[in-house]
């Protein structure tokens, strides 16, 4: 402990001496003049009972005697008592003096005595019969007067009983005796002061003084380590006490010191100290204030914080921290301040007023944090917040933008599809004029050269129309409108069909076809037979396509218990596998995965060399998935490749639909492929076609058939033709003028309803060139049978007849 002690300028032991002697002093004068007082009253004490003694006496002898002469003898007597100076014994009437110290005033009338004093004390005290006495020290001597009663009997010559008797005593020897007695008294009581004196001073100094003076010493010397002031002290006393309590407190205040230290020191290493007078002028500046503030202690203390203003914050915010801080009140806020460099920094800051006594603020601590790393990172947070909305914003525009472009593209893709739509019944049409003529005049008488071209015509045509079909196919695969049917068929015997649909073209390329059904295939199977037949006819049309001359094509069936599936898990029903081997051009790795893909072929110049468009595999696929299979290959380049495809034994529960005939049929259908079985002869047709072409291939193609026809060019004709012949089957366009085919339809099945011939009902089949499945829907809600794709092949033709004739023609047989 550090603090200065005070020299000792005001000496205890003078402030304690000095008092005490004089007090002393005082006190022997008190004590002087108290005996002085006591001394009087002993004197007067003692000379009245001396004077009352002496005048008793004279009394009793006055009383007593029996003559006057023992009277004055008895009064001589007294009289020669060194302090009795005159004794008057007075009586009679008139009063006379009976007896004297004075010899001279014996028998003198009292009013002829010389003394005065003594003549009127004595005059006084027969009048009033009372004693009275009095001292009078300037001369010494102490009177008493006292009325006396006289032996009458003696006195006889004397008429009074009464008398006085006046004493007078010298005081000078009882004063001498008393005033020894005083002096030695006092003598007593001053040494006596004068021992206490010295030593209460003693006991001071030993007792107080010293071990005070020894503490002040040990205060002076102590370290901040010795804690023995008790201990040098202990005496035990109240001062001992004293010297402990000083210790115990100086050690805690040594501990206090050594925690603010300490917490000075935490708080330096953390926080921005800065202290201020009442007017802001700053009067402390802790090493992080000159370091982040970047001015030296010197250039700071003396200034006030405007040195530091950044100009951030507005007058209203400092004046508001000001009236808070002047207040009394602790104010916290966050500051942007500017450094020596005109950098920026922030720094969090708390304001501590400090009161004085009169309970106003005469400094102010400021602590304060920097928090610049924290600003900055809110202020990127925020411009970062801002950067996100607009990015939301643009992402909500785009977003809108891209839901609009959807739309757009939707309704584009539907446009497409029915731009498809319409086409291929726009070009499917002619086609089946160029087709059906070209058929019909290869059966003509034609030279060898004419048959070469027309060979060509209807090989280009034929392909032409694969390519419609495939591009129709795909445009409701991409429409979402293809579907499949559930349908009970025989698959042995379609795939037996397919073989001989593609033998003529394998032979013509010399490419050995075979087929291989093992014994126990299933022969029934439930799915979209014509679909199947598309997808078998397009793998292995391909592979005698991509095999070249004197290589093999096979077409296997298998059936699996476990589905080969993709995820490698077990199927838990049967499929039935398809594969189409070849020993051609083979795939090579890298494009295998692709080719599932429109548009897609394995080499670009695959088109020049083969033909095609690279959709037939992409609709197999979907057509094998729709149908609840699976499709894949696996090819070496150069040595052959393995298309196969899985259809699942026992379909899901659906719905079947009428067996209509497909596009699909005539990939292969127009491949010059002759009919199927035989048909009844002398069937009659009714056609109802309008378009002059359409009217006469149908025809031409029924006389070949052997079948007798009329023509309608419109709905209403062939409802009028209906009514007035008898036919096996009516060929119905569905577009034509007047009364289209479906009005036609309902009405031919209304006439039936109503008539009362024998009702029979006619199989109505329509002719179309649309492919779209909902129009499937429009012909059986109108009571149409089957219908009839155009351009179709004579053979679609016959089969179709045989299909709905034969069990007509029996009927119909006398
Ligand atoms: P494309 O009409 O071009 O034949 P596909 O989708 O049927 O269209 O076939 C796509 C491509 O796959 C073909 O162009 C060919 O490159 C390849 N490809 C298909 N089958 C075979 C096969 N059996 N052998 C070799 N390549 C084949």
């Amino acid at each position: 402990m550090n603090s200065p002690l005070q020299p000792v300028t005001r000496s205890l032991k003078r402030r304690i001496v000095l008092p005490l002697l004089v007090f002393s002093l005082v006190g022997v004068g008190i004590a002087v003049f108290a005996i002085q007082q006591m001394v009087k009253r002993q004197l007067f004490e003692k000379l009245h009972e001396r004077a009352e003694l002496v005048a008793n006496t004279v009394n009793y002898a006055a009383e007593s005697i029996q003559r006057r002469g023992e009277l004055q003898r008895i009064v001589t007597a007294i009289g020669a008592e060194t302090e009795v100076k005159l004794v008057v014994v007075v009586g009679g009437e008139p009063s006379q003096v009976l007896a004297t110290t004075r010899q001279e005033w014996l028998d003198k009338p009292l009013g002829s005595l010389p003394l005065a004093d003594v003549r009127e004390d004595l005059e006084t005290v027969l009048k009033t019969k009372r004693r009275h006495h009095g001292f009078h020290p300037d001369s010494h001597e102490f009177d008493l007067s006292s009325p006396l009663l006289l032996n009458q009997v003696t006195l006889t010559d004397w008429d009074l009983s009464s008398g006085a008797v006046v004493v007078h005593l010298d005081t000078r020897p009882t004063e001498r005796e008393v005033r020894a007695t005083v002096l030695r008294f006092s003598a007593a009581f001053v040494l006596a002061l004068v021992i206490l004196t010295f030593a209460g001073y003693h006991l001071l100094n030993v007792r107080v003084l010293t071990p005070l003076a020894i503490i002040g010493q040990l205060v002076k010397k102590r370290g901040n380590t010795d804690r023995s002031l008790g201990a040098a002290a202990a005496t035990g006393d109240e001062i001992g006490q004293l010297a402990h309590t000083l210790d115990d407190a100086l050690t805690k205040a040594e501990f206090a010191r050594r925690d603010l230290e300490n917490q000075k020191f935490a708080l330096d290493q953390h926080a921005i100290v800065a202290i201020t007078d009442a007017q802001g002028r700053i009067t402390y500046a802790n090493d992080r204030f000159c370091a982040i503030s970047q001015y030296s202690r010197e250039e700071l203390l003396g200034q006030d914080h405007r040195l530091l203003n950044s100009s951030h914050h507005a007058k209203e915010f400092f004046h508001g921290m000001w009236t808070t801080i002047a207040h009394g009140a602790v104010w916290h806020g966050e500051i942007r301040n500017r450094a020596k460099d005109g950098s920026f920094y922030w720094v969090e800051t708390s304001i501590v007023p400090l009161r004085g006594e009169d309970e106003k603020p005469h400094q102010y601590i400021a602590i304060r944090t920097d928090i610049t790393t924290r600003k900055r990172a809110e202020e990127e947070l925020l411009s970062a917040k801002i950067f996100t909305d607009n990015a939301n914003d643009l992402l909500l525009d785009s977003l809108k933008q891209a839901d609009l472009l959807r739309d757009e593209a939707r309704a584009a893709s539907e446009a497409k599809s029915e731009f498809l739509a319409t086409m291929s019944h726009e070009i499917r049409t002619p086609m089946n004029g160029v087709l059906g003529f070209t058929n019909l005049l290869l059966d003509t008488p034609l030279s060898a050269e004419q048959r070469d071209y027309t060979s060509t015509i209807k090989n280009s045509g034929e392909a032409l129309l694969v390519i419609i079909n495939d591009i129709l196919d795909f445009s409701k695969v991409e429409a979402g409108k293809l579907t499949v049917e559930k349908l009970s068929f025989d698959i042995g015997q379609t795939t037996r069909e397919c073989i001989g649909l593609l033998s003529a073209r394998a032979g013509e390329k010399g490419v050995h076809l075979k087929c291989l059904l093992p014994e126990n295939a299933p022969t029934h199977l439930v799915s979209d037979p014509n679909r199947v037949r598309q997808v078998i006819l397009n793998l292995a049309g391909n592979a005698i396509k991509f095999t070249p001359a004197g290589g093999s094509v096979s077409v296997q069936m298998t059936l699996l218990a476990t589905a080969p599936s993709a995820g490698g898990e077990p199927a838990s029903e049967p499929v039935l596998r398809i594969s189409i081997i070849d020993s051609g051009i083979g795939i090579p790795k890298d494009k295998q995965a692709r080719l599932f893909q429109k548009f897609s072929q394995a080499d670009s110049s695959t088109t020049r060399r083969f033909g095609g468009t690279g959709l037939g595999l992409a609709i197999s696929k979907r057509l094998v998935e729709l149908m609840g299979g699976e499709i894949g290959l696996e090819s070496e380049d150069g040595k052959g490749s393995t298309f196969w495809f899985t259809l699942p034994l026992t379909p899901k529960q659906g719905t079947s639909t009428l067996p209509l005939s497909s596009p699909a049929l005539n990939r292969a259908g127009n491949s010059g492929i002759k009919s199927v079985g035989g048909l009844p002869s002398g069937l009659r047709i009714l056609v109802a076609e309008d378009m002059l072409a359409n009217q006469l291939l149908v025809t031409k193609l029924l006389s070949k058939l052997g079948c007798e026809s009329d023509l309608a060019r419109n709905g209403k004709e062939a409802v009028e033709l209906y009514q007035q012949k008898h036919y096996n089957l009516i060929l119905m366009d569905c577009h034509m003028p007047v009364l289209d085919g479906f009005e036609a339809t309902q009405e031919i099945r209304r006439i039936e309803q109503s008539s009362d011939r024998t009702a029979r009902h006619i199989p109505i089949v329509a002719l179309t060139a649309g492919t779209l499945d909902d129009e499937k829907d429009k012909f059986t809600h109108c009571g149409m049978d089957d219908h009839l794709t155009k351009p179709f092949s004579p053979a679609q033709l016959t089969s179709l007849l045989a299909k709905w004739c034969s069990a007509e023609e029996t009927r119909l047989a006398p």
